[in-house]
């Protein structure tokens, strides 16, 4: 499988496991698959209200001693009601007690707009703090601190625009090591792609395989079924390949990580297997031109009259 390389040297696989929406009788199961079948990247974050139960597959599985914390490659998040500064490192020691681990290999800014600290999801807009309040740079200050303090590896962000991306480079020299977007054929993202590698960000790219078992208000009424295309089944066909293979294959190929979610053990096995194939360039032009800007996760629910996260994407 292929890796992705940071500036130090090290590596992470392409293709990992995600979590959000594993329930958490699930979860640790899931993980525990995952790892026992040669997974070596599990994506996490607070708010998936699940860390605790992943932990505890990791402890079972470190604590064995066959697979070893360094062979593992763990990312989670900030929620958005940590953003203050005081608020940053206490919210990662709870992940990293939650995960059971001493540290993770990657640590994100899970989206660019910030909540009270006692919002966990926001009803109005008063539950918003605004940018003034809390400026990304003071958030990305105290992931700088720590990765000085060794809690964390690598750190990045998740859903940053252009815009959002180039307004935190305006204020540091420590870039950004990883920018983890919705990406798949729908959602091509490739000026986003083109942007990141320019400046040596890493790219993740989440519901690779257009998501699912999203609450109903979550979804738009005319969501189109990445799994259903026709396209994407009629190339499945020909490398005797499922249409999530295909999906995961074509983010692989690309070079960003991708991290599709299961807790089904055929799937979570399927999912891994993407990588043993190739698309072809005939099979590249016809998922090129799938490509409509469509987003499964809108980040709509963030946008509430009278706060100031209108149009996040900028798109
Ligand atoms: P995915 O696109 O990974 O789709 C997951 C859905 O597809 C589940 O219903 C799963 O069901 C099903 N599935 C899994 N494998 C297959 C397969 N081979 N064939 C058919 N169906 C399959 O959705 P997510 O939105 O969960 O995205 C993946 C991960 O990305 C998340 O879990 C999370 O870790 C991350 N993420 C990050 C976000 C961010 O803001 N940074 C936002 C959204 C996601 P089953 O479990 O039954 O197999």
């Amino acid at each position: 499988m292929k890796t992705l390389k940071f500036k130090n040297g090290d590596h992470m696989d392409a293709i990992g496991l995600g979590t959000w929406k594993s329930e958490k009788g699930e979860v640790a199961n899931a993980v525990k698959i995952a790892l026992s079948n040669g997974y070596r990247h599990i994506d996490c974050a607070a708010t998936y209200g699940n860390e605790a139960e992943v932990g505890e597959a990791f402890a079972e599985v470190f604590g064995k001693g066959d697979i070893k914390r360094e062979d593992v490659w763990v990312t989670s998040k900030l929620w958005n009601n940590a953003h203050k500064k005081e608020d940053v490192i206490p919210a990662l020691k709870q992940t990293l007690k939650d995960l059971q681990l001493e540290y993770l290999d990657l640590y994100l800014i899970h989206w660019p707009v910030a909540f009270k600290p006692d919002v966990s999801f926001p009803e109005k807009a008063e539950d918003f703090l605004s940018l003034e309040e809390v400026p990304l740079i003071e958030t990305w200050k105290e992931m700088i601190k720590a990765k000085e303090q060794g809690l964390v590896k690598h750190i990045g962000v998740s859903n940053f625009s252009i815009e959002k991306l180039e307004e935190l480079m305006n204020d540091t020299d420590h870039l950004p090591e990883m920018n983890q977007v919705e990406l798949h054929p729908y959602l091509q993202q490739n000026k986003l792609l083109e942007f990141c590698s320019r400046n040596g960000i890493n790219v993740t790219g989440y519901s690779p395989l257009g998501s699912g078992d999203r609450s109903d208000e979550m979804k738009a009424d005319d969501e189109p079924s990445l799994l259903e295309n026709p396209v994407i089944n009629k190339i499945a066909k020909k490398h005797g390949a499922s249409a999530g293979q295909i999906l995961i294959k074509w983010s692989e190929q690309r070079g960003t990580a991708v991290i599709p979610k299961s807790t089904n053990e055929g799937r979570i096995k399927e999912n891994l297997q993407s990588a043993g194939f190739q698309l072809d360039e005939d099979d590249l032009k016809q998922i090129a031109d799938l490509d409509d800007h469509f987003r499964y996760v809108t980040g709509k629910f963030f946008e509430m009259e009278g706060n100031s996260y209108e149009n996040i994407y900028n798109d």
